[in-house]
């Protein structure tokens, strides 16, 4: 979904003077804040480095622990290891896979009394889009003294109780910081890149951190005012996003409520058809959240079927429809295997529904034959491969 608007803007900023972070990331930064009513905005080289840089501004190191989700992409849990702490996963809620509330307090209590580790942070990810029960993971941060990093990767743009995610209400008492990434495939790209939304003090040593430590902003020295004297705080890291990327980001925000009204309208078509089928388990969403759709994922009822799910993407591709699956749960990862010694089952929600979800192409550029291909060899695999009751009786002749 790159269009004239972003390639003449990226030309632009290449026949300007200048091509890294400058004012077209400071645009863009601005517009973004506004966008998602945030009070101040950061950006970065990529989703990963937003939630890495969050670790850093709230000082949290080694002796430390973060509660997160074995349902999630690996770079989320990476960026906890790099700082020295530990990730403590709790398991995700059967409907959503976000984090489940209601495990936090005993996997909190548990961490710091049984490995002696100070919890810091609970880091709840938005999966697919879907915001995570956010009101009660802040009401136990709040019991706890935790802070909330939130991974907003897919949730762009996604409301809670009204609430566009990255945006932050003056009467939390927790500390919030969201993190959303532009990689090619999310809701709004800049090939790379990444947002770090909060409050401006917060934001203010991610910013530190976010350029070698340097206490001042590189492309201002260079400026009719510049000076050529910086000071280094902190062995900060090289994070900033450069103004070509900014370039496609300030028009793909304009485009982004576009984008979400086409996807939204992909999967009404999608949950039409399939919904009617005893053989799937199609997405919810609660009454009082709107779904960024970044992802579409369907969970396989396997007991009405007689293929598994990985045949099942394998008869899609050879309807020529490419799948994937969201995700390897994390603590399945032979790093965090190994590391940690976890067993598959000791997640058994995230270890179930991992073996039976799988995600259909979603994606704003889709033509209304592309979703209608998708759904005809959806249904054409049931019709093949069903054991429910309700098969046709075509079905059962032939087998
Ligand atoms: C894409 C993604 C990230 C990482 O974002 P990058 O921009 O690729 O670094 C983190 N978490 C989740 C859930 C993601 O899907």
């Amino acid at each position: 979904m790159i269009g004239e608007e972003e390639i003449s803007e990226v030309i632009d900023t290449l026949r300007s003077d200048w091509i890294t972070t400058g004012p077209k990331v400071k645009r863009f930064e601005e517009d973004f804040a506004q966008f998602v009513h945030a009070p101040d905005a950061l950006a970065v080289s990529s989703g990963t480095a937003a939630l890495h840089l969050s670790l850093l501004a709230l000082g949290i190191g080694a002796g430390d622990a973060v509660i997160t989700t074995p349902m999630t992409f690996c770079s989320a849990v990476h960026v906890i290891e790099h700082v020295g702490a530990t990730p403590i996963f709790s398991d995700v809620e059967p409907d959503t896979l976000n984090l489940d509330p209601n495990g936090l307090r005993r996997q909190i209590e548990k961490t710091e009394k049984d490995l002696g580790l100070r919890v810091k942070a609970i880091m709840p990810v938005h999966l697919y889009g879907h915001p995570c029960d956010r009101d009660a993971i802040l009401r136990i941060a709040a019991e706890y003294h935790l802070a909330v990093i939130e991974d907003a990767a897919h949730s762009l743009p996604a409301t809670y109780k009204g609430h566009l995610i990255g945006s932050l209400s003056s009467t939390e008492s927790v500390t919030v910081l969201s993190c959303f990434s532009f990689y090619a495939t999310k809701n709004l790209t800049t090939a790379e890149g990444g947002m770090l939304t909060g409050h401006k003090a917060l934001l203010d040593q991610a910013r530190r951190w976010s350029l070698h430590g340097m206490n001042r902003d590189a492309w201002k020295r260079y400026g009719a005012n510049g000076s050529w004297f910086y000071d280094v705080d902190c062995p900060g890291y090289k994070y900033n996003m450069t103004d070509i990327q900014a370039a496609l980001g300030l028009h793909q925000l304009k485009k982004l409520t576009r984008f979400h009204a086409r996807r939204t309208a992909i999967v009404r078509k999608y949950q039409a058809a399939f919904g009617v089928r005893e053989e799937l388990q199609v997405p919810s969403e609660r009454s009082d959240v709107q779904h960024a759709w970044h992802l579409y994922v369907l969970r396989l009822n396997l007991d009405r079927m007689r293929i598994t799910r990985d045949r099942f993407i394998e008869e899609m591709r050879a309807r020529n429809i490419g799948c994937s699956v969201h995700f390897i749960p994390v603590h399945l990862l032979r790093y965090y295997r190994e590391r940690y010694g976890f067993k598959p089952e000791q997640f058994p929600i995230a270890l179930r529904e991992y073996q039976r979800m799988i995600s259909l192409p979603l994606s704003a550029r889709m033509t209304d034959q592309d979703v209608d291909d998708v759904i005809h060899a959806v249904t054409n695999i049931l019709e093949e491969h069903s054991s429910a009751r309700s098969a046709r009786p075509t079905d059962v002749v032939s087998a």
